[in-house]
C-alpha cells in the first residue's frame, strides 16, 4: 500500500528527509503520526472489499502485511537508504529469513562473509541448508576468495561491513561487481553504520537488510528489522511471503523505528564522535593491547572504511585488555555508567564480552580462528558525556596496571 508522499524537494538531503517524508497527510493537523493499532481495515461495501482483496485497489486490508505505520516507517527508511522499496519485518533476523525465502530454492547457492552476525551463520548453514540451500563461507576482506567460492547455482553475496565487533571492512564496490558478473545480487546487513553514515546502494549493492532494534530505533526499546530494495523486487518477491507468512512488524514497533530515524543522523554521529576520541584514548592506555575501531589510522581498511562510511568509523569499538577473561570481567564489572548487555547501538553504553556471550557458543578454536580473544571487550558507545564514560573505563583499566 502506498501513501501520498509530502512535496519536498526532490535533492533534499538525508537529515530532511529523515524528518519529513512518510508523513501522511494528517487527517486532524498532528504534526508528529498517528498510531493505528488496528488488526483490519473496513471497507465501504462487499463489491469494494473484494476488488481491495483482489489487488485491483490499493488499499489497507490486514495489519499482517499492511499497515500505515508500516509504510511510513518503510517509506522513510527507503528514503534514507535511496532504495525506492522497503519492507519492515518482525526483527532483523525475520528480514534474513523473508530475503532468503522470497530469493532462494533447493538446489541455489550462497556466499557469505564468514564474520556476519551469528544467527545469520546459523540461518544459512543449519537451517537453510535443511531445504537444500547451500552456503560457502570465506574472508571478510580477501575479495580472491569471493570470487573463487563462485558457482554457477550462486544466487546471493551476503556480508556485513563493518563486522561486529572485529570491525573489519570489506570493499563493497568490488563484491557487488563479483555478484553482477556471477548474474547474482550482493545483500549488505547495514546495522553497524546505518545509512546515516553508509549507504551500500551507492556503491552497487542490491539489498540492504537492517535490524531495527540497533540505531534505527537507537533507545533501546523495540525488536524490529527491515529490508530495503527496489520497489519491484519487494512488490514481486517479499510482499507475497510476507502475506503468506506473517513475520510482521507491528504498528507500534513501527512508529517507534520511525520516530527513531528521526534523529538517526544526529545521535550517530555524536555516537560515532565520542567512540573515535575512546578509541584514540583506549590505544594509549597501558593496560589495553589492541583497539579495533574504523576511524583509528591503524585499523587495516582505514582508507576504505573512510571512504565507505562518509568519513565516519562508527559508534562500535572493541579492545582487548592485557590479560585473559579475568582482567576482561574486572574491567567490565568495574563500570558504573555502562550498561552490561550484549546490544548496540543504544544512546545509553552497552559493554559486552563478547567470548562468553554473543561468541559463547563457538568453541575456543573456533573463537581463535575468529580473533575472539578472552580479554576483548566490546563497546557500543552511546550519548554519555565523554569523561564519564573514560572514568567509567579508566576505573578498571588503570586497577590493572
Ligand atoms: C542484531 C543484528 C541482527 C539481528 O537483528 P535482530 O533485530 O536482533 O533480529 C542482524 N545483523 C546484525 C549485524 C545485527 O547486529
Amino acid at each position: 500500500m502506498s501513501i501520498p508522499r509530502p512535496n519536498l524537494p526532490a535533492d533534499a538531503r538525508l537529515e530532511t528527509l529523515a524528518v519529513r517524508d512518510g508523513l501522511p497527510a494528517s487527517r486532524w493537523g498532528e504534526n508528529s503520526e498517528a498510531l493505528y493499532l488496528t488488526s483490519c481495515f473496513v471497507h465501504p461495501d462487499a463489491a469494494t472489499a473484494a476488488a481491495r482483496f483482489a489487488n485491483e485497489e490499493d488499499a489497507y486490508i490486514y495489519s499482517r502485511f499492511s499497515n500505515p505505520n508500516v509504510t511510513i516507517m518503510e517509506r522513510r527508511l527507503a528514503a534514507l537508504e535511496g532504495t525506492s522499496g522497503c519492507i519492515g519485518t518482525s526483527s532483523g533476523m525475520s528480514a534474513i529469513l523473508l530475503l532468503v525465502m522470497g530469493l532462494l530454492k533447493s538446489g541455489d547457492h550462497v556466499v557469505c562473509s564468514q564474520s556476519v552476525f551469528g544467527s545469520t551463520i546459523k540461518l544459512l548453514h543449519g537451517d537453510m541448508g535443511k531445504f537444500g540451500v547451500e552456503s560457502s563461507f570465506v574472508s571478510q576482506t580477501d575479495v580472491a576468495q569471493w570470487r573463487s567460492a563462485i558457482r554457477p547455482n550462486t544466487k546471493l553475496l551476503f556480508v556485513e561491513t563493518p563486522t561486529n565487533p572485529l570491525t573489519e571492512v570489506c570493499d563493497i564496490q568490488a563484491l557487488a561487481d563479483i555478484a553482477h558478473d556471477a548474474g547474482a545480487l550482493l545483500v549488505v546487513d547495514n546495522c553497524m553504520c546505518s545509512p546515516a553514515l553508509q549507504q551500500p546502494v551507492k556503491f552497487g549493492a542490491d539489498i540492504v537488510i537492517h535490524s531495527g532494534t540497533k540505531f534505527l530505533d537507537g533507545q533501546g526499546r523495540v525488536v524490529a528489522g527491515a529490508i530495503c530494495a527496489s520497489e519491484d523486487l519487494v512488490e514481486q518477491k517479499f510482499v507475497p511471503l510476507m502475506r503468506s507468512c506473517g513475520m510482521s512488524l507491528s504498528p507500534f514497533n513501527a512508529w517507534v523505528v520511525a520516530k527513531g530515524l528521526e534523529t538517526l543522523s544526529v545521535r550517530v554521529k555524536a555516537q560515532s564522535e565520542a567512540a573515535l576520541q575512546l578509541a584514540r584514548w583506549l590505544e594509549a592506555h597501558p593496560a589495553v593491547d589492541r583497539v579495533y575501531h574504523p576511524g583509528l589510522a591503524s585499523h587495516p581498511q582505514h582508507a576504505l572504511a573512510m571512504k565507505q562510511q562518509s568519513g565516519i568509523g562508527g559508534a562500535v569499538l572493541a579492545f582487548n585488555v592485557r590479560g585473559a577473561r579475568e582482567q576482561a570481567f574486572s574491567v567490565i564489572d568495574a563500570t558504573r555508567v555502562c550498561s552490561i548487555a550484549a546490544n548496540f547501538g543504544d544512546v545509553r553504553s552497552i559493554i559486552t564480552h563478547p567470548a562468553s556471550t554473543s561468541h559463547g557458543r563457538l568453541s575456543e578454536a573456533q573463537r581463535q580462528a575468529a580473533g575472539i580473544v578472552q580479554g576483548m571487550i566490546r563497546l557500543g558507545v552511546g550519548l554519555e558525556n565523554l569523561d564519564d564514560l573514560k572514568t567509567d573505563l579508566a576505573r578498571g583499566l588503570d586497577a590493572l596496571v
